[in-house]
């Protein structure tokens, strides 16, 4: 049985397919490629160049593979983007997701019964909560997203809601806070050309690509004034990803987790971990905040570390930000291609 990684050549598909392979699994992977990279994904993998929204496409890879599970990795997930162009993301986040369940249930033991696709493991996201009336964030709190990213992806996860409880389908939405870091060995790693997060951006300081790093506020209700996010490493948030398959192999019924490590840092905080990690002098200059940003966001995993026995390894930022560097330093144009 193979499993289908849908945005296999992003940054955080890439890892788990190599975390996938690692384990032994069967994997298929499909991108449109519009911010992942096909030198992201081994050559021995098979690989489908296209959209998730190509319903032919996906009845085709379901006909030619005898697929199990899908993990879905697909979106178009910039903030800022999101709020200058709602319709992009309704029509690429919540079309992907109904595209891909329908294909799950016609291919489906419920559908054509070609192979029993019946299992889903979602990239769902902290953005799904808005501002949080308290910290840290529990999977049943309030939902109420502040810009249309966050809304595609809590409606993805209604929309699995209640297709599960129709179609035979079981899903497990991972709801990730800030993910960081780069494969321990520095062979791959975050490369989006229009890079917004924070630790790539304080690494182009020492990579000699800006002279500072932007802080997008000073002013908060926070310890020194700096926005507080919780980081968890690419490749615990890959484990988590095993971790949910297998649960739902068990029998598990469709659930939720938080994946955060519990833990909050500032982005001055982050900064000082930079220039521990790279040896390096980071500059840093106050800019204006960015509309949207809550002040803190901090993940309560407990459910994730009860139910799946997720446990984070890698917590220190330093030892995250360092797998970052030894991945750009050693590729400081990304990908080839
Ligand atoms: P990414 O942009 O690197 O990966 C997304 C991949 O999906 C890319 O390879 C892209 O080419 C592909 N893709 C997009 N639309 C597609 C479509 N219609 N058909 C086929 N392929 C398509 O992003 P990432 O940082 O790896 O994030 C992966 C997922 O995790 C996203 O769903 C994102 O919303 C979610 N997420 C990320 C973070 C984070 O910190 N990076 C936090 C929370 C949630
Ligand atoms: N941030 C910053 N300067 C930057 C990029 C980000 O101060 O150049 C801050 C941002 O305001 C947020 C934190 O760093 O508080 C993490 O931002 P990122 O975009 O990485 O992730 P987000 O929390 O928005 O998902």
């Amino acid at each position: 049985m193979a499993i289908l990684v849908c945005g296999g050549a992003g940054y955080i598909g890439s890892h788990n397919v190599r975390a996938l392979l690692d384990h032994g699994e069967e994997v298929v992977v499909l991108d449109n490629l519009w911010t992942g990279h096909r030198a992201a994904v081994p050559e021995a993998v098979k690989f489908y160049e296209g959209d998730v929204r190509d319903s032919a496409l996906l009845d085709k890879v379901m006909a030619s593979h005898p697929i199990e599970a899908v993990i879905h990795f697909c979106a178009c997930s910039l903030v800022g983007e999101s709020v200058a162009k709602p319709l992009l993301y309704f029509n690429n986040n919540v079309g992907g997701m109904q595209s891909l369940l329908e294909a799950m249930q016609r291919n489906g033991p419920a559908g054509r019964g070609l192979c029993p696709v019946d299992k889903i493991v979602f990239s769902s996201s902290a953005a799904v909560y808005g501002e949080p009336k308290h910290v840290p964030i529990l999977e049943d709190d309030e939902k109420r997203p502040t810009n249309p990213y966050g809304e595609s992806k809590r409606m993805m996860e209604l929309m699995m809601h209640w297709v599960s409880r129709r179609h035979g389908i079981r899903y497990v939405s991972l709801r990730y806070f800030n993910v960081a870091g780069a494969f321990h060995d520095g062979s791959m790693g975050e490369d989006h050309r229009n890079e917004t997060h924070l630790v790539p951006l304080i690494l182009q300081v020492p990579l000699g690509r800006r002279d500072h790093v932007a802080i997008y506020g000073d002013d908060y209700p926070t310890k020194d004034g700096t926005c507080i996010r919780d980081y968890v490493y690419i490749e615990d948030l890959a484990a988590g990803h095993l971790l949910a398959l297998k649960y739902l192999r068990d029998g598990g019924e469709s659930q939720i987790f938080n994946l955060g490590s519990g833990d909050g840092y500032s982005v001055m905080e982050m900064v000082s971990a930079a220039r521990e990690a790279t040896g390096r002098d980071i500059p840093v200059e106050v800019a204006p905040r960015r509309a949207g940003d809550p002040a803190r966001l901090v993940a309560d995993s407990a459910r994730a570390r009860s139910v799946l026995g997720w446990q984070p390894k890698v917590t220190s930022m330093k030892d995250i930000i360092a797998s970052a560097w030894r991945w750009h330093s050693s590729h400081p144009n990304g990908y080839p291609d």
